[in-house]
């Protein structure tokens, strides 16, 4: 067990690290703003459907928008290879041991590219409901995206992720059914957490919700 004063030096390691890593997320913000890139940070855990949702995205807006994805995950490019099929340019970060992408991340690649050729940037985090709600990416707004087969409670065993996100996806409602979920009850939750959400329930096999969503994201 480590001494209380050691302790206490982690703690306040990590909220330096954490500090560190909203400013450069604000300077990500706001150089992404400067080029007009409307940014969206996905986060949500493996095999909610971040990928599957992206893919869809990016199929019905990329016609008339320059779409980037950011791809982040502890390996393969496999995600990153499904997205690029859709229209969209594609970046993959494998971060090793690392659960969440951090603002480095992203600036690393913002500050190394032309951001002229690009009108919306997509970052689909690393699959974890844990890990990204410490670390703001400096994105305009934060999706974050469970799935019903996550069981019923998912949104309320998570509620930081869900105050601190602007748009909640409930996916694969399709399988509604098959599983013993509340659909409502976890809009009901979500909405309970955070008044501000904007929910949608959806499902990328039927399309069902899909139009709405792209609505809210304002593009
Ligand atoms: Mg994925």
């Amino acid at each position: 067990m480590p001494e209380e004063e050691e302790i206490s030096r982690i703690v306040e390691l990590n909220e330096d690290l954490i500090q560190d890593n909203d400013k450069l997320a604000a300077q990500n913000n706001q150089i992404l703003k400067e080029h007009g890139i409307k940014s969206f940070d996905v986060v949500g855990a493996i095999g909610a459907g971040k990928t599957a949702i992206l893919e869809l995205l990016c199929e019905k807006l990329s016609n008339n928008k320059r779409i980037l994805v950011i791809n982040g995950d502890v390996a393969t490019r496999v995600d990153a290879d499904r997205i690029e099929q859709h229209g969209a340019k594609t970046i993959q970060i494998n971060t090793g041991r690392e659960c969440a992408l951090n603002a480095y991340h992203i600036s690393q690649i913002i500050n190394n590219i032309d951001l002229s050729e690009y009108d919306i940037l997509f970052i689909e985090n690393v699959g974890n409901l844990i890990c990204p709600s410490d670390f703001m990416l400096g994105a305009e707004k934060r999706i974050v995206v469970v799935s019903i087969t996550e069981g019923p409670w998912v949104v309320r065993k998570h509620p930081i992720l869900f105050k601190f996100s602007d748009i909640a996806i409930i996916n694969k409602i399709d399988l509604k059914d098959y599983l013993d979920v509340d659909i409502d009850e976890m809009v009901n939750d979500a909405r309970e957490i955070n008044p501000n959400l904007e929910i949608f329930t959806t499902s990328t096999k039927t399309n069902e919700n899909i139009v709405d969503l792209i609505k809210a994201l304002e593009i």
